[in-house]
């Protein structure tokens, strides 16, 4: 079985996909085009998140396993340790296992319902990502990937304390990470300084949503933890024609990705909240996706 880590050393830049699982039939439809849309396209590898509830979890499983099944893409399953014991996510690795998926993002999650508030572990679980990874390694021969924050995790008081903990999370066997959504290059690659800086050159891979709606802006403010930079703002604002500000939005992330790209950042990792057309037309227009012959 083919690993994230196979499918980002390559001598040309990739992207890779992250999908949700789905809620709902119409849900799970919407996900299939999606998933059907981009694998012509060859993403590197396709990831679905975990959610905080026992449903939504047995849903990442089972899309998660149809991936690996049904299509040629490769896949990553997310997993936290919100709610379970050290027995449970043992459970969890080993269906991940059963049903062929080799790579495994390791995550400590948020407490469910207010994501802000106080963490509790299980009494029998895990506190932090970096016990995971060590338990998914000690469990198989696993792809580990990890989170990292390029503003610093909303818990952590300071960037070094929060950058100390990422390289923790490497240290433990993690092979790459991928970071959560931030407005400028230059966050993200600050992040990657920092992380070198500490001798450590794991993969970091840039998370890229395109700004198309201000829904979107809303939610990349949300996740990043950052205010909009005066520059983005300014870019953004005069846009009130939806089309146009999608257009705006869509020219954004390309000229974000092709200056990663020309630092040398060898994946970007695209949110994809369950659609396609966006990548797709950041991708195309990067000439990230392999000429048809
Ligand atoms: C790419 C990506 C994908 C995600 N996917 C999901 C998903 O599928 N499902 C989901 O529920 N959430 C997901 N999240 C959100 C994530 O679960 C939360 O951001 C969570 O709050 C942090 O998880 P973590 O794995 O980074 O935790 P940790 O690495 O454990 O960090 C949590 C906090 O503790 C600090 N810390 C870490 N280790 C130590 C230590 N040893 N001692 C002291 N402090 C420490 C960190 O600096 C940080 O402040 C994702 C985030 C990203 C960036």
């Amino acid at each position: 079985m083919t690993t994230v880590v196979h499918r980002i050393r390559v001598d040309r830049p990739v992207f890779s996909v992250e999908f949700m699982p789905p809620r709902d039939a119409a849900d799970e439809q919407r996900l299939w085009n999606a998933i059907r849309e981009l694998e012509g396209l060859d993403p590197a590898f396709v990831s679905v998140t975990y959610g905080a509830g026992g449903s939504s979890r047995d849903r990442t499983i089972r899309t998660t396993g149809r991936v690996a099944r049904e299509t040629t893409l490769v896949s990553m399953a997310h997993l936290t340790a919100v709610d379970h014991s050290i027995a449970e996510l043992r459970n969890v690795i080993g269906w991940y296992a059963a049903l062929g998926i080799r790579n495994i993002l390791a995550l400590r999650g948020d407490p469910p319902g207010d994501p802000n508030g106080e963490w509790v572990a299980h009494p029998q679980g895990l506190h932090y990502a970096d016990e995971l990874v060590r338990l998914v390694r000690e469990l198989g021969d696993f792809c580990v990937g990890v989170a990292a924050f390029p503003y610093g995790h909303p818990r952590s008081n300071d960037l070094d304390a929060d950058t100390d903990n990422l390289v923790r999370k490497f240290q433990a066997g993690a092979d790459f990470a991928i970071a959560q959504l931030f407005f400028e290059p230059e966050d993200f690659l600050r992040l990657r300084d920092r992380v070198a800086a500490r001798g450590c050159d794991a993969d970091l891979l840039p998370g890229i949503m395109p700004i198309t709606t201000r829904k979107t802006l809303a939610k990349t403010i949300e996740l990043s933890g950052a205010p909009v930079p005066a520059r983005i703002a300014a870019l953004l604002e005069p846009h009130t024609d939806p089309k146009s500000f999608r257009a705006a939005g869509i020219d954004l992330a390309t000229e974000v990705s092709q200056r990663l790209l020309a630092e040398g950042v060898s994946c970007l990792h695209f949110y994809t909240f369950n659609r396609s057309k966006a990548t797709k037309e950041v991708v195309n227009r990067l000439g990230l996706v392999p000429a048809r012959t």
